[in-house]
């Protein structure tokens, strides 16, 4: 028997260990004793290999779809629950509101059955039935709500606070500009990314949704290397943060749109202030690369991947060829291609999308939807 929330001492070789690397030895890093959130985080580093010997770097991914929820947001979800509880605002039998359509949902509702939170999310009716399906099998009570901008009232984002505030014993995570979120990434996926490179990374890579990803590891490597690791930002089409970054800092009105789901930012989130300025540049990923990076990542790598991490494949890619060889560049695959398989791997949506073209000849079998 243990006490609830208490966690079994470390083997002498795993605090050996952690200190040979420097890491602290936080709760994730112990027994799951918690239950499933304690299996969230240390994912594995994956050698892309093909991509390693093309460019003379080691480009090195880290396997986010194997957390419990699939992807790269499980972390954000425990952290920003936690803060919660930690500032008194979540309490036992309590519940949890968020605004979401995407993997932040799905964290939150493994995290929310697994501490014994109810859960219900605010999202836009224009998202896909399967989308709803999936968040309600997983416990979420969910409420598609009309697809207005952010400036109305009514926007989902807006509804789901008002929500929180209407109950007792419930909170409205925010993640976009709750900077627990980020904080997951200081304090877990940093290390861990140090410790797996015994420290010797030479740059960092990855794009922007919430913008947690990105500053929290931006943050933890340079803090960790005085500055040394050089960290990029990958930005697809439509999103302002690439103008933001090579402009000095000038935001401009968003323009065009990508199929990469999840990343690409309107705004600088709080999560993102002020650890955007830590960045050395930006890369822009056009679609076409990063459908193609789709298809390669399976071909090549065996790895079946959804868009975001595609496109920071070909991110850390570009990064390598800049640096030049002998470098070693780290960079998130956020989660897998099977929420997104029906267009990511459709005759028929690609042509939509006018990326046919972008899939070379030897990689079309792959197209089998
Ligand atoms: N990739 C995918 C598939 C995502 O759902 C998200 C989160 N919106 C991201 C990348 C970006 O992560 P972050 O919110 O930490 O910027």
């Amino acid at each position: 028997w243990r006490a609830a929330g208490s966690v079994p001492e470390l083997t002498i070789a795993e605090i050996e260990a952690a200190h040979k690397h420097g890491i602290e030895i936080s709760k994730a890093q112990r027994i799951a004793s918690r239950g499933l959130v304690d299996a969230i985080g240390k994912t594995p580093l994956i050698r892309l290999n093909k991509l390693s010997e093309e460019t003379g770097c080691e480009i090195l991914g880290k396997a986010e779809f194997q957390n419990p929820g699939g992807s790269v947001k499980d972390r954000a979800a425990l952290y920003v629950v936690e803060n919660a509880e930690r500032l008194g605002q979540l309490r036992p039998g309590g519940t949890v509101v968020e605004g979401t359509a995407g993997n932040t949902g799905i964290g939150l509702a493994h995290v929310c059955r697994s501490l014994g939170y109810r859960l219900v999310i605010y999202m836009p009716n224009t998202q896909s039935q399967g989308k709803v399906d999936l968040l309600r099998l997983l416990g979420a009570e969910v409420y598609p709500v009309p697809a207005v901008p952010f400036e109305n009232p009514e926007n989902y984002n807006h509804q789901a606070k008002r929500h929180a505030e209407r109950l007792e014993n419930a909170v409205w995570t925010n993640q976009f500009d709750n900077i627990a979120n980020r904080q997951a990434h200081i304090e877990t996926t940093g290390p861990e990314i140090w410790a797996q490179t015994d420290g010797k990374l030479d740059a960092f890579t990855c794009g922007t949704g919430t913008g947690g990803t990105l500053a929290g590891v931006t943050r933890y490597l340079k803090e960790k290397s005085e500055g040394r690791v050089k960290c990029y930002l990958a930005d697809p089409p439509g999103s302002v943060l690439h103008s933001y970054i090579t402009s000095g800092g000038k935001l401009t009105e968003r323009t065009g749109s990508s199929i990469t789901e999840g990343i690409g930012q309107g705004r600088v989130t709080d999560n993102l202030q002020p650890d955007i300025h830590l960045v050395d540049g930006a890369l822009h990923i056009s679609d076409e690369k990063t459908i193609e990076m789709v298809y390669r990542c399976l071909d090549e790598e065996g790895l079946y991947l959804g868009a975001s991490s595609c496109l920071n494949v070909v991110a850390a890619k570009e990064v390598a060829e800049k640096l030049g060889r002998g470098n070693t560049v780290v960079t998130i695959l956020c989660d897998g291609a099977y929420r997104y398989a029906d267009r990511l791997f459709s005759r028929k949506w690609l042509g939509e999308k006018k990326l046919l073209g972008a899939i070379p000849k030897n990689l079309e079998r792959y197209i089998v939807l």
